[in-house]
């Protein structure tokens, strides 16, 4: 495993993606459904308890939070979506941002959608989706809480993701993934391997 990941701190909390630290390097985002483990699943993927705070009252952090890995790489947590109680107007400011973001941002190389295993692909998932295909960004989607599941249905949900993928052309892969049993997470830093460019460098090193 990249050691990098349980080096991850904390380095900023802004209330808007203009505020951000300047757009260079590499960084992967993060978005889901309040509730899905967007937190949880940070927190797991690096090693460490309290990160990213799980969220008491769901959609709650409106805030973007940035985590620094390792020089000039970064994990930006998004922003909950989809809570119910949410004021109409917040909803709009969120959507606003999150679309400004994710069309402007020049660093960010990939975004991993944490959802449910339950309730996967809702209509904010496919809205990210769909930006994703506009931006031609890279997204890959972590099916989280699949101890919630027998392994027959986990199957299933992620081959039925996969085929949903594949019929919209998202640019998007998938995996199932368990926060709190720690599944998945070799597959999950892969693909944020890729984005952050560590695997180029670990090729190059070797050479
Ligand atoms: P966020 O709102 O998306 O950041 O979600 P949190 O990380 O705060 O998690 C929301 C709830 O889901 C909490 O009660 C977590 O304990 C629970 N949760 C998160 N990940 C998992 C998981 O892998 N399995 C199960 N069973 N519960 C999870």
């Amino acid at each position: 495993m990249n050691p990098v990941y349980a080096k991850a701190r904390f380095i900023t909390s802004v209330p808007d993606p203009a505020l951000l630290p300047t757009d260079t390097g590499r960084e992967v985002a993060f978005v889901g459904r309040s509730n899905a483990g967007k937190s949880s699943t940070i927190n797991a993927l690096c090693s460490q308890k309290n990160l990213a705070r799980t969220s008491k009252t769901p959609g709650r952090t409106q805030q973007i939070n940035v985590f620094e890995l390792g020089e000039g790489r970064h994990l930006v947590d998004l922003p909950g979506y989809g809570y119910a109680k949410a004021p109409e107007a917040e909803r709009r400011r969120w959507g606003r941002f999150i679309e400004a973001y994710l069309t402007t941002r020049r660093s960010l190389q990939g975004l991993v959608i944490v959802m449910d295993i339950r309730h996967p692909l809702r209509d904010h998932d496919c809205q990210m989706l769909d930006w994703c295909q506009a931006r031609g960004l890279d997204a890959h989607i972590l099916l989280n809480k699949a101890d919630k599941l027998k392994r027959g249905a986990q199957s299933n949900t992620l081959l039925a993701v996969r085929r949903a993928i594949k019929e919209a052309g998202w640019p998007a892969t998938a995996q199932t993934f368990s926060a709190h049993k720690r599944e998945g997470i070799d597959q999950a830093h892969a693909r944020l391997d890729g984005w952050l460019g560590y695997d180029v460098e670990e090729a190059a090193a070797s050479n």
